[in-house]
This record gives C-alpha cells, structure tokens and sequence, in this order.
C-alpha cells in the first residue's frame, strides 16, 4: 500500500515499520535476560465450579515486568519469545514455579485437592527431550502430576511429535486440555488425536452470552460434543453474572474470568484460596 501512496508517504511508512521492528529487535534482546534479572512473574486466575463458584484450581499466566516498559502482556512476549527458542526456559520455569506453589497450596488445605493449569507452547516440544524433561520438572516441584493440566492450543496440537509426548504424560498422571477451544477450524480432529480430558471454550464465545445466537449455539454444540466425549468443559473470559447464569443453565461446569477474579500474584491467590472468591450476585 505504502507503494502507491506517493514518496513522501511512503517514507512516513518506512519509519514507523522500521521503528517497529527496531523495538521488536530490543524486546527480543531484552527477553533473553528477563528471566535471569527476575523480571517475570507467574500469576494465577481461579478456577471455579460455577454452580457454587468454590476454587478447583488456577491457571498459572505468566507477567514481564520490564523495567522501562512496565508490564508486557503476554501475547505480546510469547510469540517473541518462540522465535527466540526463549520460550522453552521460559516455559519451564512457569511450570516449576506454578508446580511448587501448588504443592505449596495443598500443604495449607492439609492435601485437598486442587488443580494447576499451565500453557504450553508448540516449541517447547521441539526438543526431542521434551517429554522427560518436563516430567522432571513437575515431579521434582512435589506436586502430584495427577494434579497437573497442560494446555495446549490447536495449532500447537498439529504438530505429529505432541503425540508421543502427550502418551508420556499422560502415562504419568499429566492430564491435557484443549485451550480456545472452537477458534479454529480444525478443533474437533484434535479431540480424536489427542489424549485430552479437558476443553477450554474460547472467550470469544462466552462473550456474546446470552443474546447472540451463533456463540449461544457453538456454546451448546460444545456442550454437547465434551458430554459424548466424556470431557469437562471450562468457559474462559466470564465478565458478567448473565453470562454465569446462562453457562450454568446451559450446563457447563466450569469456568473462570474477571468476574470471579483477573489472575493475581500468589499471595492474593492464597488469599482467595482460603476466602473464596467473592459472590457474584445475579446468579
Ligand atoms: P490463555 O491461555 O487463553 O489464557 C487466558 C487469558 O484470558 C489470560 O490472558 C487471562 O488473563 C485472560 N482472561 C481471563 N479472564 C478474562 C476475562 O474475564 N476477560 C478478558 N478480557 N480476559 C480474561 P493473559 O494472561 O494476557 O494471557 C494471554 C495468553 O498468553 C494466554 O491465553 C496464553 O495463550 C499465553 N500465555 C500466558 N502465559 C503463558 C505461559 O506461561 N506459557 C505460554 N506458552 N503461553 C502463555
Ligand atoms: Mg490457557
Ligand atoms: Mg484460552
Ligand atoms: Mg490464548
């Protein structure tokens, strides 16, 4: 576009692109040493069981609080950090850190259970050594894997080596979830290939409950599909008591989102861990 635009355009274009990359290239620079200096974070948001709103886990999300920039949304720095191969320590440390504080949790509710939900990227699968690798994590944190749910995103699940990886896992106790489940096309083949116990619908959809009929119909074609399955169904993004109600009407029984609680440091986490999350009134 910038082509046809005229010269003196084009170079107002140039700058700004060349700009971006240029701060693309620093981020990158920047992210190799973010974890080494303890710029990263590791946040948890509940999940609840929506007919009593009672904490059966967390999802750890990872936080980069860069020193000049301030906090870096991970969608900003994940995708940086896989095309750094970043991604893979990165990744490893999420998981030993949300496995320890897990570990740490079920010490303070004398051994009731809870879950802890980790995201795993694509490339961390890329070492042939992945499986073992992050079995020794989750084992050495102390926490039970049995405990443990990797999410994993479609594209992530095209992959042909996730399924030995899974198997491994899974054989260990290690239980998977689909994540922004029905955002891309291929979403119901993945539930055939993979030994995932657990779908996450996208926000996406949960966001047009309860008026929009398309995403009120692809929430209850989800519905319906994880019941057949014998699959648990988590709603992510749940803003509003309205849409709460119409999940439990609908029948889902599980979800998260900032109408129960952002993802907060631990510490919060703990606090809503032993307080519950607060009520939310119109359900
Ligand atoms: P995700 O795994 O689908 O995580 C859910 C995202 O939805 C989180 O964004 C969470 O803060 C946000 N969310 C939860 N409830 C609500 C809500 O009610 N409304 C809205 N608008 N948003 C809500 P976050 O923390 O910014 O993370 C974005 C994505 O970055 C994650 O999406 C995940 O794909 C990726 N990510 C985060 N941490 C890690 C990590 O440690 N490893 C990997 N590989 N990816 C990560
Ligand atoms: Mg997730
Ligand atoms: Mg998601
Ligand atoms: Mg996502």
């Amino acid at each position: 576009a910038a082509k046809h635009a005229g010269r003196g355009r084009a170079e107002v274009f140039d700058d700004a692109a060349s700009r971006r990359s240029l701060d693309r290239l620093q981020l990158r620079s920047d992210l190799a040493f973010a974890s080494a200096r303890g710029e990263l974070a590791v946040h948890y948001q509940p999940i609840v069981e929506l007919s009593s709103s009672r904490i059966i886990g967390f999802e750890a999300l990872c936080r980069w609080h860069h020193p000049v920039r301030g906090l870096v949304p991970p969608d900003e720095f994940i995708p940086l950090a896989e095309e750094t191969g970043a991604i893979t320590a990165i990744g490893e440390w999420v998981l030993g850190q949300a496995c320890r504080q897990l570990a740490g949790w079920r010490r303070l509710l004398s051994g009731e259970r809870l879950g802890i939900s980790v995201n795993l990227s694509p490339v961390q699968l890329h070492q042939a050594d992945a499986a073992a690798r992050t079995l020794k994590v989750i084992e050495e944190s102390g926490a039970d894997p049995a405990d443990v749910w990797l999410e994993t995103t479609e594209h992530s699940a095209i992959r042909i080596d996730v399924n030995e990886f899974a198997t491994t896992l899974r054989a260990a106790g290690v239980h998977f979830a689909l994540d922004d489940f029905g955002i891309s096309y291929s979403s119901l083949s993945h539930l055939k290939r993979l030994p995932v116990e657990s779908v996450k619908i996208d926000r996406s959809f949960v966001a047009g409950l309860p008026d929009t009929a398309t995403d009120r119909g692809i929430v209850r074609a989800v519905l319906a599909i994880a019941e057949s399955l014998s699959l648990t169904v988590v709603a992510e993004g749940i803003e509003t008591p309205e849409q709460h109600a119409d999940l439990v009407a609908l029948g889902c029984q599980l979800g998260q989102g900032y109408l129960f609680s952002r993802p907060v440091p631990p510490d919060e986490a703990t606090a809503l861990l032993l307080a519950g999350v607060p009520q939310p009134s119109a359900a």
